[in-house]
């Protein structure tokens, strides 16, 4: 038997089925908090599209308990389910929302996602439920998505008619339901095999979402791979080296890339050296002008706006780490700001970055794209600040652009130019390793937990110590990597 959710994961790729079916233990044993906070989203948007249906009944139970449980409630005259389901031809599926028409005398059904747009794969999931319910004897009529609207504000309560929009997908499954009659047949043959598939790697594996499986399919690849390498590679390139049997970067015939930044790679680890730009880098950190501000922000974006103003994933920039020199020579100074209460803490946080801010020098990010865009969002909300944030946007000066644009390039920063991979390079001892929270996701999840009032206080002050440290490194970071490159 296949289910929707491993026929979709099928679609992205046939192994995932095999390996789903045959070595479930290979699964991570956890599910991991971001990965967990997306399925509460969903819960909470599907909560909200109930409320478009009202007098819905739910289904209980799951596979043959729920599928009876359907049966009986349709038995009894009800016309609108929440999580009908049915299993024929060896498939199992639920429906979100399934409602049947008088007119047309046929089932409607509505799957309820978070996302907020259309996707392919959303017509491919309503094709396998449209084939499912059919093959369990209902007449299926009009299919549809119902999906978050990024154009809605909150004011007020939320709306869930605002909030969510319905697309009739019904003619565009109609157009690709003969090819996933195709593919379900193959992915039914597929798990009656003995032997486990052998699949190339290519983008299939990160490609819309992040594999379960990648800690097993991904173990033997060695360090300094092709699938690293700075400027990526087209899935044909992949492909082709592949077929090859090439598999190191530096394996990687000479004239074969093309990119400015993958062919930099490539020569760093081949020659095994270090490509420094030493008058590119003086040039650029002749842009920089004191009081230096070393800035970073962190955010939240739910997927439901937690607060007037905002639209679904608005980021709320609740947290951010200031690094002050003054002048040259000039002792460090270090402030902070960490929004505690669930409220909007956008006057709040600009409230304390201005006090903290003597005169516009240049303010230094990692990757300003993020941190300009909060500023602007930031200026809709507060709009007395909105001169304040357009002066530091103005002054902006992204580190990280020296990495990206190659006039630093170490074959240990792995292809990126994140700060997490230059740092432990740079500056050796300098390291996330020794802290609670490690990376930006991790500190974004933590802060619906140091919200939430009816969290122990005991707990929520030690999160917020620990998402102090995290934000102040980012910033402390990107000090002690200017100091080296000045050094250069
Ligand atoms: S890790 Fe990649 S190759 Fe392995 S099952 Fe997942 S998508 Fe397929």
């Amino acid at each position: 038997m296949i289910s929707k959710s491993q026929f979709l994961k099928y679609i992205q790729c046939y192994k995932y089925l095999w390996l789903y079916k045959f070595r479930r233990e290979l699964l991570p044993e956890e599910v991991d908090a971001s990965l967990q906070r997306i399925f509460d989203e969903g819960y909470e948007i599907e909560d909200y599209a109930k409320k478009l249906f009202p007098k819905g009944v739910e289904v209980e139970g799951l596979y043959d308990k729920a599928e009876k449980h359907t049966k009986k409630l349709i038995k009894e005259g009800n016309k609108l389910l929440f999580q009908a389901t049915a299993m024929a031809n060896k498939l199992y599926c639920m429906a979100d929302i399934f409602s049947y028409n008088p007119k047309t005398k046929k089932w409607d059904i509505y799957e309820v996602k978070s996302s907020t747009k259309l996707k392919d794969i959303h017509i491919i999931d309503l094709a396998f439920q449209k084939t499912c319910f059919e093959g369990a004897g209902y007449e299926i009529g009009k299919l549809h998505l119902v999906h978050v609207n990024n154009q809605y504000v909150r004011k007020g309560k939320i709306d869930p008619k605002k909030l969510l929009k319905i697309e009739d997908l019904t003619s565009e499954v109609k157009n690709v339901i003969s090819g996933v009659h195709l593919d379900i047949e193959n992915a039914l043959e597929l798990i009656t095999k003995k032997d486990e598939p052998q699949v190339k790697i290519l983008k299939q594996c990160k490609n819309p979402f992040g594999c379960n499986f990648i800690g097993y399919c991904w173990k033997d690849i060695p360090e300094h791979s092709i699938y690293n390498i700075a400027g990526s590679l087209t899935e044909k390139k992949l492909n082709e080296l592949l077929d090859q049997g090439i598999i190191m970067i530096k394996d990687i015939p000479d004239d074969y890339l093309t990119k400015h930044k993958s062919i930099l790679h490539h020569n760093v680890i081949k020659q095994n050296k270090i490509h420094i730009e030493k008058e590119n880098i003086k040039s650029e950190l002749s842009k920089l002008k004191y009081p230096l501000y070393f800035l970073d922000y962190e955010t939240f974006s739910p997927a439901i706006p937690m607060f007037d103003g905002y639209k679904p994933y608005q980021r709320i920039v609740f947290q951010f780490s200031l690094h002050v020199q003054e002048s040259k020579g000039a002792k460090l100074k270090h402030y902070e700001f960490l929004a505690k209460d669930k409220k909007d803490p956008t006057n709040d946080l600009l409230k304390a970055l201005k006090s903290f801010v003597k005169g516009i020098g240049t303010f230094i990010a990692w990757n300003d794209v993020f941190e300009k865009g909060c500023n602007r969002e930031m200026a809709r909300r507060a709009p007395k600040y909105s001169d304040f944030l357009q002066e530091i946007n103005n002054s902006m000066y992204d580190l990280m652009m020296i990495f990206r644009n190659g006039y630093y390039v170490h074959k240990n920063f792995h292809g990126s130019a994140s700060i997490k991979k230059v740092l432990p390079v740079i500056v050796p001892k300098l390291s996330y390793k020794d802290l609670e929270i490690q990376e930006g996701g991790t500190a974004s999840q933590s802060w619906l937990t140091l919200i939430d009032e009816s969290v122990k206080k005991s707990e929520r002050n030690k999160l917020a110590t620990d998402m102090l440290k995290y934000c102040e490194l980012d910033t402390f970071a990107m000090v002690e990597i200017l100091r080296k490159l000045k050094e250069i």
